[in-house]
């Protein structure tokens, strides 16, 4: 292998990356959610807590082969993705709202008869999910014939599909996003230690979820669908990072109840839906509108600019006040799951300040590659629509 500076990083990210997990697991499982420094007792526990026992593989190779069957068996609609570079279009089975709503009684009642267990096995699932994800990305690189640790982080094929099973398309969701909320569930069920926060925090967490799966089909025009390529870092992504980061709250708040006044409630439930409603409208516009740009956003016809390549920038509704509302939104929701675990522990707001740093350097990346390759276009659609997340601040 060729070393660079480039598989330095990528080396350096995939030995970063999952260490950090399992340095948040260990705080929030042996420290009260608090940052964990004792260091010496750490490979015990690790050995104790995270090594896969006979119950934790076959409950996560269960949950895996149960969402294949359903994305492979249950009925849906073929959606087209958006124009490959040869003009083609990729058909994907949009079935996830189904499959969700089938997932989520089922694993409420299994998280009821067997309460406690994902919040006593959260290592040991974390392990099994990270092998999977380490054993997927192999595949997937040598499926795509790659070539050196960049490529093994970052990927090598945009689509890569087992007949017309889509890998990326699935993993995003089905492990990723369905995987965080029935986890939550689980959590949720350990000790019947309900308290307000908990239950706030799940109903959000649950919107967030079951929206994604009830517009499925707008994850066809995203920038992971359209331009990511399929490696380690989604992979990873998918089926570590977001079940098992994105549950952290609630599995603090699983064993640190706390009682929220009817006013913070209110407002944090306002500071979500303000979030969700950011999020859902400029993520749907966009998604109409490259679907069919005459149809109507606020009741008007929409304004866009046309690139040299053909490609619409559409500069109506939410995307005429700044480039990403999306993402503001998005953040707004995360700090909403926060607030309710109170001021008790800083690493219960990692999320949010993860979303901020990734969704403002994502911003930037995004920026690069339309400049990159809209040109003149873009750089109009930038003199018109100045702010980048929050109009009149960013
Ligand atoms: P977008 O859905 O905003 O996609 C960006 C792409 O949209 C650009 O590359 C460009 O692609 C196109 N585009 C940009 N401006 C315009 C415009 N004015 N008109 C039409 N098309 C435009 O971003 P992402 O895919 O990054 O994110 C999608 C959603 O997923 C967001 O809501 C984000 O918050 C969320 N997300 C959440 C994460 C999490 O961990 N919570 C992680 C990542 C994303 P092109 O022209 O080539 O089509």
């Amino acid at each position: 292998m060729k070393f660079s500076s480039r598989n330095g990083g990528a080396i350096a990210a995939m030995i970063a990356l999952p260490a950090l997990v399992y340095y948040l697991w260990l705080s929030f499982s042996a420290a009260g959610g608090w940052v964990f420094t004792s260091w010496s007792a750490a490979p015990g526990l690790v050995a104790r807590q995270a090594i896969p026992n006979l119950a934790s593989v076959a409950v996560y190779g269960g949950w895996l082969l149960w969402q294949v069957l359903l994305y492979a068996l249950l009925p849906g609609r073929d959606a087209a993705g958006q124009p490959l570079s040869d003009g083609s279009r990729l058909k994907y089975r949009v079935n996830g709202n189904l499959a969700f709503w089938i997932t989520i009684p089922l694993a409420a009642l299994a998280a009821w008869l067997s309460p406690g267990f994902v919040y006593d096995n959260l290592g040991r699932l974390l392990t099994m999910a990270s092998l999977v994800a380490l054993a997927g990305s192999v595949y997937l690189f040598r499926h795509g014939h790659g070539r050196g640790a960049q490529q093994f982080f970052a990927g090598v094929e945009r689509n890569p599909r087992i007949g017309s099973f889509d890998l990326k398309f699935f993993c995003e969701s089905r492990p990723g996003l369905m995987g965080w909320a029935v986890i939550d569930i689980a959590l949720a069920f350990k000790g019947g230690q309900r308290s307000t926060a908990l239950l706030l925090v799940l109903a959000c967490q649950l919107l967030y979820v079951a929206d994604y799966f009830w517009h499925e089909e707008a994850i066809l025009s995203t920038y992971d669908i359209v331009h990511e390529r399929f490696g380690f870092m989604l992979a990873w992504g998918d089926l570590v990072w977001v079940p098992f980061i994105y549950s952290l709250q609630v599995y603090f708040l699983a064993s640190h109840p706390q009682r929220l006044p009817g006013w913070a409630i209110a407002a944090i439930a306002v500071l979500n839906l303000t979030g969700y409603a950011l999020f859902r409208t400029a993520n749907l516009q966009k998604h109409h509108f490259r679907r069919d740009p005459a149809r109507p956003i606020w009741g008007k016809r929409p304004a866009f600019i046309r690139t040299q390549s053909g490609s619409l920038l559409l500069t109506s509704g939410l995307w005429g006040l700044a480039r990403h509302l999306n993402y503001t939104g998005d953040l707004l929701m995360a700090i909403a799951w926060s607030l309710p675990t109170l001021f008790v522990s800083p690493l219960t707001y990692f999320y949010p300040a993860f979303l901020l740093v990734m969704l403002v350097q994502r911003e930037r990346r995004d920026h690069a590659n339309c400049l990159a390759k809209y040109g003149e276009a873009w750089q109009a659609y930038c003199r018109q629509v100045r702010w980048r997340l929050v109009p009149g601040l960013y």
